[in-house]
């Protein structure tokens, strides 16, 4: 059966959703994505290499300041995919985009509490 591309509904084969809502929404994030594509990827690389070095400053220089740079990434990444929840095209292929969008959020919101518990692990403990 085929899904639809939006909600993942169940639908026949001649139609790619499965109402007018699920269309214009999926227009919609499309357009979204195509705008915001060149600044999500630029975050990312910035914050991961970000959380990279913050690891390393952890390691070789200072325990706390390495952890105080990680935290401050995870979060500008954790606000980007919670403000700009795009996933990966495999992603949406498979989960259709309503629950590639809750997907997204999830990591976000787990990307900001490991942003949170470095940042009190930084203060309280290193
Ligand atoms: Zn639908």
């Amino acid at each position: 059966m085929k899904q639809c591309g939006y909600c993942a509904k169940e639908i026949d084969y001649h139609h790619q959703y499965c109402c007018d809502e699920c269309e214009k929404n999926a227009l919609i994030f499309f357009n979204d994505e195509k705008k915001s594509e060149r600044i999500i990827s630029i975050v990312n690389v910035l914050g991961f290499l970000g959380v990279m070095l913050g690891g390393l400053a952890a390691i070789i220089f200072d325990a706390s300041i390495g952890s105080f740079v990680c935290s401050g990434c995870l979060f500008l990444l954790g606000i980007v995919f919670l403000f700009f929840p795009f996933a990966p095209e495999s992603i949406i292929n498979k989960f259709k985009i309503k629950k590639s969008i809750k997907l997204i959020r999830i990591f976000a919101a787990v990307l900001l509490a490991l942003g949170l518990i470095l940042l009190l692990l930084g203060f309280f403990v290193f």
